[in-house]
Parts: C-alpha cells; structure tokens; sequence
C-alpha cells in the first residue's frame, strides 16, 4: 500500500430527517486509520457507531463531509473503495441459515465475482482457522451463535478484502465464543496486517484487548482519538465521564 490512510474521514455527517424531526446521528467526524491498524471505536448505545460504520460501507450516505477508503473517494468512486471492505453489521447474521458453512462461502464468494476454484482454497482456509472445519456440512441454522457469527466474518473475508468492519463484534456471545472470537480477530491483525475498526461498548475488554488506537464517540461526536495506552491512562487519571453503556 503507498501511505495514503485506509480510511479517511473528514467532517462527516449525518442527520436523518428534515425540518422538526431531524435527528442528527453523526456531526463533523474527521479521523484517519492507518493500514494495519486496529480502531475501536467506542460510545454508549445510541451514540451514532453504526451509523458511522454504515456510513464506511457505504449503506448509508452521509448528509455532510467525505469518506475516503484506500484514497478512493466512496461517493464518486465507489466501486473501488467498497471492493476493499469486508463487513459485519450488527446482528445482521449475513448468513443462509438452511445452507452449510461451506455452501455459504461458495454462495458468497460467487456473489462477489470470485471464480468457484478461487473460492476453494479461500473457504477451506476460513473454516479450518475458524475450527468450522469438522462441521463445515452442517446447516448454519444448526449452529451456536459463536459459530454463525465467524461464519458471517468468514463471508465477509472470502474476497480477502484489507479493510475489516465489524460491528459490536462479541454481542450477544456467551464468554468462551467471545474468547475465541476476540483470539482471532487478533490474529487476523497480527499475521495477516488486516486493518480493522470494530465498534463497541465495552472499554475493559473488547476495545482494550484488540485495538491499537481507540476512538470515543458520544451524541454523534468524536471526544477522543488516542493509541489505547494512553487513552487508558487517562480515562483512569481523569476518570472520564464517558457513559460507556
Ligand atoms: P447502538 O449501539 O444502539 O446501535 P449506535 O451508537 O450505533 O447505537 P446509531 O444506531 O448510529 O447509534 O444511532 C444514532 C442516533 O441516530 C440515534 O439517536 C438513533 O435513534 C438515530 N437513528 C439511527 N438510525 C436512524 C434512522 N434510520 N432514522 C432515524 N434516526 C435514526
């Protein structure tokens, strides 16, 4: 990659509604997250983190400022910046619950213009580093949610985007599917220099153990962009009252 930021935000907004009923999500956010870098991004319930993260991904178009994905501008080259997104919105099981992991993978990976024998070996990989493997013929309905969750995570990465989204990556799952899931969401950023902005509530855990700089968004407004030692520091020293859920 040359050195321009794998997302760039400048001054991005957005307001849903008009006149007496709008509502105003995001205000004014500008931040830059280097290529292999992990982002948490941080703020109670209601903050405006999926709003943002939609905003990335382009399913929702921000009423002010620019999105900027590998340098690609995401509103008048959009092809060019989604191809190196990979995303899970929350609770969106993004899955064929009838189909088997590895059905879903082909599924997906055709879906996004990937020849089937190019999709194999990506499928395999997947569901072998997600310990799917063994019941990779298993309908998904049939699984936990732990499982379907990194099945979903998996369709996201068969096109082996760069840029990982997920939000509110852990919710919902019992603490050893988060364990697990947390372990390799590290590894993903580790060995495979994945660049990846997760949203969440959860500061002593998630945002903590995974992120290398977090940011903290609250009425729609970035308070704080700071590598997490720091940001650690001082939340503690000033013990910030930040409303974290
Ligand atoms: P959560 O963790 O609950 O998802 P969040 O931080 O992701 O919260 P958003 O879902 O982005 O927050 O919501 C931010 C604000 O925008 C909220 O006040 C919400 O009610 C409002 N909002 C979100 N989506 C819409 C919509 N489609 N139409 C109108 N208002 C919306």
């Amino acid at each position: 990659h040359d050195s321009t930021a794998a997302i760039e935000l400048t001054e991005l907004g957005k307001t849903y509604g008009h006149g007496d009923t709008a509502r105003v999500a995001v205000r004014s956010s500008t931040l830059s997250l280097p290529w292999g870098q992990v982002l948490g991004l941080l703020g109670p319930n209601g903050a405006g983190k999926t709003t943002l993260i939609k905003m990335i991904c382009g399913l929702v178009t921000p009423t002010a400022g620019t999105v900027r994905i590998g340098g690609w501008d995401l509103a008048t080259e959009r092809s060019r910046a989604v191809l190196q997104i990979g995303a899970v919105l929350e609770g969106s099981r993004n899955v064929y619950w009838p189909l088997s992991a590895w059905e879903n993978l082909l599924y997906f990976g055709r879906l996004k213009g990937l020849r089937t024998a190019e999709t194999r070996p990506r499928a395999e990989r997947l569901l072998r580093d997600l310990d799917l493997w063994g019941r990779r013929h298993e309908q998904v309905g049939s699984y936990s949610r732990g499982m379907q969750q990194k099945v979903a995570v998996a369709t996201a990465l068969i096109t082996d985007p760069p840029i990982l989204l997920l939000d509110e990556p852990t919710l919902g799952l019992d603490v050893e599917s988060a364990r697990t899931f947390k372990d390799w969401v590290a590894h993903l950023a580790r060995d495979e220099h994945k660049t990846i902005l997760l949203t969440t509530h959860q500061l002593h855990d998630v945002a903590q153990e995974l992120s290398d700089r977090i940011a903290v968004i609250r009425d729609g407004e970035i308070i704080a962009d700071l590598p997490t030692g720091e940001l650690l520091k001082k939340y503690a020293e000033d013990r910030w009252e930040i409303r974290l859920a």
